[in-house]
C-alpha cells in the first residue's frame, strides 16, 4: 500500500467524515511551491482558502511565530499581551477614513480565532447596540442569498445557502435573505425591525461573485435611512486579497462592523470583529469572551503579516499579478471556459459545464492547487506574493488542463489522467514559467469586463496568450499515468 493511501485510511478511521475524503496530504512548502506526502510539488493557488497571505514557511512569520512562542505562548482574557494591543491598532489605523498620516478609525477590537467567531461576535454587538439605542427588540437580520458566514449556529443562521444552513435550524434568530447585489430587495428588506445587514463585499464561497457597483453604498443608505446597523463581512476579501487592505475600502463607505480572518494571521488561527462608532463599545464586561482571542502567537503572527505587506507592496503585486493572472485567463480559448471573474488574486475561471471537480483534479493532476468552489467555478486564491511568471505557467498550462478535463468527461470515467510532469520532483509549472515569454502588461487593449465577467479570446483575438508554449511544448505524455480520483463536484464549502 502506498504511503498516500495508508494516510487516507487513518484519516477516515479517525477524523468526522464532514470534509469527505481529502485527496492530498500537504507536508511541507516554501513560497507559493507545496508539496505532499509523495514529495510531488505543487503551485499552490489557493493558500488554504485564501489564507496563506504571506505562502508557505515566510522568515517574517515563522521568525514572529518562534519569538512570541518562546516568550510568551499565551495569555489568556485575564491578562493584556502587548501584541493584541498592538495588533487591534493597526488594524483600527488601517480603517482610517480620513487619510490623515497616523488617523485611525474609531473604534474598537475582539479578537477570535476563526471567521465563523468573528460573526458570531458581531451578532452580538449589533444586538447590543441596538439595544443600546433603545431597541432591543429590534433583532432580524437581512443576508444575502448564497452568502457565507460560517459553520457555527448563529454565523450559519446567516448563511444564505439552505442546503448546509437547513438541517441545524431552527436557529432562533429571525434571519431575511434578499437576493445579492439587487438594491432594491435590499432596501425594502431593511425595515424598522432590523437590526443589521450582513454583507461580503464579494461573495468567496459563491464563486468570487463581487457586489456590483454602488451595492454596497446602497447597502450603506439603507441601514442609514431604517436604523439598522451594516455588517461587512471581509473574512476572505479583507487583508490585501483584491489589492486593497479591505475590499470595501474601494466604495468609499465604512460598515458598523468589519469582521475578519483567513489572510489576517497568514496560516495561524486568528479572527477579528472591529465594531466602528458605537458598535465599538456595544459590548460590556462580561458580555462576551474568548480563551484564546488575542492570543500573542497568532497576534505576532497577524503582524508579521500587516508588516511584510506593506514592507513588500503585496497591495500591488496582488492587484497586478491578479490582473496578469485574469488576463491570461481570459485569454484561453476553450470550449469549457467561459471566462473569468474577481478581482486581485480571488478570482473564479468559470466553466461551461459543471465539471469543476474534475478541473480540480485534472489540475492537481498538473501539479497546481485549485479550489472547485461551485460546480461551474474553479477558485483561485493563492498567496499574495504569486509572482508574474507563476501565474503565466498556471495560464499556459490551462487548455491542457482543460483538455484533460474534456478526455475525462468524455469518457465517462470521473478520472483524470495525471501526466507525469512531476516525475522528476520537479514543478512542471517553474520550466514553463521560466521558458515562458514574459506576460507583459496584461491585454491593455481588453475592454472592462461586462458584470465583472472577463469573457475568453475572441476568435481573432490578438491579445494570444502570452504565456503559452509553443505546440509540443506543453506537458509531456500521458506515459506512466496514474488514474486519481476526480474532487468533489465542487461547492464545497470551507
Ligand atoms: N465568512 C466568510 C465570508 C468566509 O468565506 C468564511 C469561510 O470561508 C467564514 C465566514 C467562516 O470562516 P471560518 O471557516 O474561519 O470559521
Amino acid at each position: 500500500m502506498n504511503p498516500e493511501q495508508k494516510l487516507i485510511d487513518r484519516y477516515a478511521a479517525a477524523l468526522m467524515p464532514n470534509y469527505g475524503q481529502p485527496m492530498l496530504t500537504l507536508v511541507s512548502g516554501q513560497g507559493c511551491q507545496v508539496w505532499d506526502a509523495a514529495g510531488d510539488e505543487y503551485l499552490d493557488l489557493i493558500a488554504g482558502i485564501a489564507v496563506s497571505a504571506l505562502g508557505h514557511g515566510h522568515p517574517a512569520l515563522a521568525e514572529a511565530v518562534a519569538q512570541q512562542a518562546r516568550r510568551l505562548a499565551h495569555a489568556s482574557n485575564l491578562f493584556m499581551n502587548e501584541r493584541e494591543i498592538e495588533l487591534a491598532e493597526r488594524l483600527l489605523a488601517l480603517l482610517g477614513a480620513d487619510g490623515r498620516p497616523g488617523a485611525r478609525a474609531h473604534g474598537r477590537v475582539f479578537f477570535a480565532n476563526s471567521g465563523t467567531e468573528a460573526n458570531e461576535a458581531a451578532l452580538k454587538v449589533v444586538r447590543r447596540a441596538q439595544a443600546k439605542r433603545g431597541s432591543p427588540d429590534r433583532r432580524a437580520i437581512v443576508a444575502a442569498e448564497h452568502g457565507f458566514h460560517g459553520r457555527t449556529m448563529g454565523a450559519l443562521a446567516l448563511t444564505g445557502k439552505a442546503s448546509i444552513r437547513d438541517p441545524f435550524g431552527p436557529f432562533g434568530l429571525d434571519v431575511r435573505f434578499v437576493p445579492y447585489g439587487d438594491a432594491t430587495a435590499l432596501k425594502e428588506a431593511v425595515t424598522g425591525d432590523v437590526a443589521a445587514v450582513f454583507l461580503e463585499p464579494c461573495q468567496g464561497e459563491a464563486g468570487v461573485v463581487p457586489a456590483p457597483d454602488g451595492y454596497l453604498a446602497a447597502a450603506r443608505e439603507a441601514c442609514d435611512a431604517a436604523g439598522a446597523l451594516l455588517v461587512l463581512d471581509e473574512i476572505q476579501s479583507g487583508i490585501g486579497r483584491t489589492g486593497a487592505w479591505f475590499a470595501h475600502q474601494r466604495d468609499g463607505i465604512l460598515p458598523d462592523v468589519l469582521t475578519l480572518a483567513k489572510g489576517l494571521g497568514g496560516g495561524l488561527p486568528i479572527g477579528a470583529c472591529i465594531g466602528l462608532g458605537e458598535c465599538g463599545t456595544a459590548l460590556d464586561k462580561g458580555d462576551h469572551g474568548s480563551t484564546f482571542g488575542g492570543n500573542p502567537v497568532a497576534c505576532a503572527a497577524a503582524l508579521a503579516v500587516l508588516d511584510t505587506i506593506e514592507a513588500d507592496d503585496l497591495l500591488a503585486n496582488a492587484a497586478a499579478v491578479g490582473e496578469q493572472l485574469s488576463a491570461g485567463i481570459a485569454a484561453v480559448t476553450h470550449p469549457l471556459l467561459a471566462g473569468v471573474r474577481g478581482r486581485g488574486l480571488w478570482l473564479a475561471a468559470l466553466l461551461t459545464e459543471p465539471v469543476a471537480g474534475l478541473v480540480e483534479s485534472a489540475c492537481r493532476a498538473n501539479g497546481y492547487l485549485v479550489n472547485a468552489v461551485q460546480p461551474d467555478a474553479i477558485r483561485l486564491a493563492p498567496p499574495l506574493i504569486l509572482n508574474a511568471a507563476q501565474a503565466v505557467a498556471f495560464t499556459a498550462a490551462l487548455p491542457g488542463i482543460l483538455d484533460a478535463t474534456a478526455t475525462a468527461e468524455a469518457t465517462g470515467t470521473g478520472h483524470v489522467i495525471t501526466r507525469p510532469l512531476l516525475a522528476n520532483g520537479q514543478g512542471a509549472w517553474r520550466e514553463a514559467g521560466s521558458t515562458a515569454r514574459p506576460h507583459g502588461a496584461g491585454h491593455p487593449g481588453r475592454p472592462a469586463p461586462e458584470n465583472g465577467v472577463r469573457r475568453p479570446a475572441e476568435a481573432g483575438d490578438d491579445a494570444g496568450h502570452p504565456g503559452r508554449p509553443a505546440a509540443g511544448a506543453g506537458p509531456a505524455g500521458a506515459s506512466g499515468a496514474v488514474a486519481q480520483p476526480a474532487g468533489p463536484a465542487g461547492g464545497e464549502e470551507s
